[in-house]
């Protein structure tokens, strides 16, 4: 060995080191080197803790690589000669097929063996199943994890370098983005397989808890767009069909609690303990399944009542009739406090001032009194004008408000501790947004689909459910 290679000497060169060396030994010799790093580091005005932290965190990256490779290697030995899809024995298995795949802490390679299976009429590797490796794709759990996790958070191009920055690990950007979207697929399959779950379960035997404090569920649901790019290079095509490309398409989002689960912080400001969410890019069905399945895992099934908050959109109303029947509806209240504001701007025009004399008084009686004292008023106002333009846009407006007077009780809601309005979901939408909408950010429905879910299964604690390597993971840090 020469003498001149100073990761040798720190014992973590990797053409230095002998295969036959046990971990023990060479984590003595790191220990040397950190030791050697330290006084190193005492000795240099310049540098600050960030300097140390990234010295030792290289120094040891290597036999973290060889303890994972090492353990890799010892599992996939124990493997059974089975296909790990139909459990059958396999056949004319064959010894040392090696694969090299990237892990948090930079390549390992393994030998492993390879059998035909006879009934799935394909070769396998039993090993890989048992270490969690992918067919194709050649990363680690941990490094899957890592993609899936950053593609959800942030723009692709960014999530590749911000990777390599923190961790080390190299993914280059459309290796990432192959990477996240199969996780998100992986994630559709298991959430279907979940809200079949969900659905279908019979409520269980009712917790004595539960009767002792019967709560109620509060659902909300809205819709923000998003930009998608499925019709690209396709737009001339399309025009000369006499179609309009639609680039914006509508991402559906709800989100459901235990109203018990809803608090105030010591500062005041109102928190939710425990929430589900749900947003999808497939349609008005797709959040009717959803959502109930996500309500349901929440304790719809017993609950002593449910009440769901939304704006006025009619499909929302529509959903709920028929997924949510037994639930209270009630319009969100900012909304409705809009639409009495939209009566006085056809009453005042841009006269502020009495605008805000006008409307003050209605809607603290919307609040604290009853929508139909309100209706009555403006009903009063419309009968005694004259016919013409202006009244046309009031008796839309008092025409909205009376549709939904059933769905106005913010008296007793706000009595009752219930939420008057759907700030919940809404800002569960802006903080979506922020993500899914920045410029230039252009997907497929499918891309889109993906991402979301994995954004779901991170947000309501169940991304150990992807993840089972997080078996730790403390859920409220999501
Ligand atoms: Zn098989």
């Amino acid at each position: 060995m020469s003498a001149t290679c100073d990761m040798e000497e720190a014992g973590v060169c990797p053409n230095h080191t002998e295969p036959s060396e046990s971990l023990a030994v060479r984590a003595a010799r790191l220990s040397d080197a950190l030791e050697r790093s330290v006084r190193d580091f005492l000795v240099a005005s310049d540098q600050n803790l960030g300097d140390i932290e990234l010295a030792v965190e290289r120094q040891s990256q290597d036999l973290l690589r060889l303890a994972t490779e090492k353990a890799a290697q010892k599992k996939a030995d124990s493997a059974p000669p089975r296909c790990p899809v139909c459990q059958q024995p396999l056949s004319r298995i064959g010894h040392g097929h090696e694969r090299t795949f990237q892990t948090r802490f930079g390549a390992v390679t393994i030998r492993r063996d390879r059998g035909y299976c006879k009934r799935c009429k394909k070769w396998r590797f039993p090993a890989d199943a048992l270490l969690g490796l992918e067919e194709t794709a050649g990363y680690s759990p941990r490094v899957q994890e890592m993609a899936a996790l950053l593609a959800s958070k942030m723009p692709v191009s960014e999530a590749s370098a911000v990777m390599e920055h923190l961790t080390g690990v190299k993914m280059p950007r459309p290796t990432l983005d192959r990477e996240a979207r199969r996780q998100g697929e992986r994630a559709r399959e298991l959430r279907r397989k979940l809200d079949e779950q969900a659905c279908q379960k019979a409520p269980a035997v009712v917790q004595p808890e539960m009767v002792l404090e019967p709560y109620q569920m509060i659902i909300q649901m809205d819709a923000w767009n998003i930009r998608e790019r499925d019709q690209w290079g396709q737009t001339r095509r399309l025009r000369q069909a006499g179609q309009e490309p639609e680039r914006w398409h509508w991402v559906y989002t709800g989100t459901c609690f235990r109203l018990d689960h809803r608090g105030k912080t010591e500062a005041g400001r109102p928190i939710i303990s425990q929430r589900g969410f749900v947003a999808t890019r497939e349609g008005i069905d797709a959040l009717r399944q959803q959502l109930h399945a996500e309500a349901m895992r929440r304790g719809l099934g017993q609950a002593a009542g449910a009440l769901v908050i939304a704006d006025g959109a009619a499909w929302i109303w529509r959903l709920a009739d028929d997924r949510f029947p037994e639930a209270r509806q009630r319009l969100d209240f900012y909304h409705a406090v809009q639409h009495l504001a939209a009566v006085g701007r056809a009453l005042f025009g841009e006269n502020k001032d009495q605008l805000k004399g006008w409307l003050r008084p209605l809607v603290q009686q919307l609040k604290n009194q009853s929508a139909l004292k309100v209706i009555s008023q403006l009903e009063e106002i419309l009968r005694a004008r004259p016919a013409g333009a202006t009244s046309e846009g009031v008796e839309k407006e008092v025409n909205y408000l009376r549709e939904h007077q059933d769905r106005m009780d913010y008296r007793a809601g706000a009595r009752q501790g219930e939420p008057i309005g759907s700030g919940a979901v809404e800002s569960t939408c802006r903080q979506a947004q922020c993500r899914f909408k920045r410029p230039g950010q252009y997907w497929s429905q499918r891309g889109d689909e993906a991402l979301l879910c994995l954004e779901t299964f991170w947000r309501n604690g169940r991304w150990n459910l992807l993840f089972p390597h997080n078996r730790h993971f403390d859920v409220s840090k999501n």
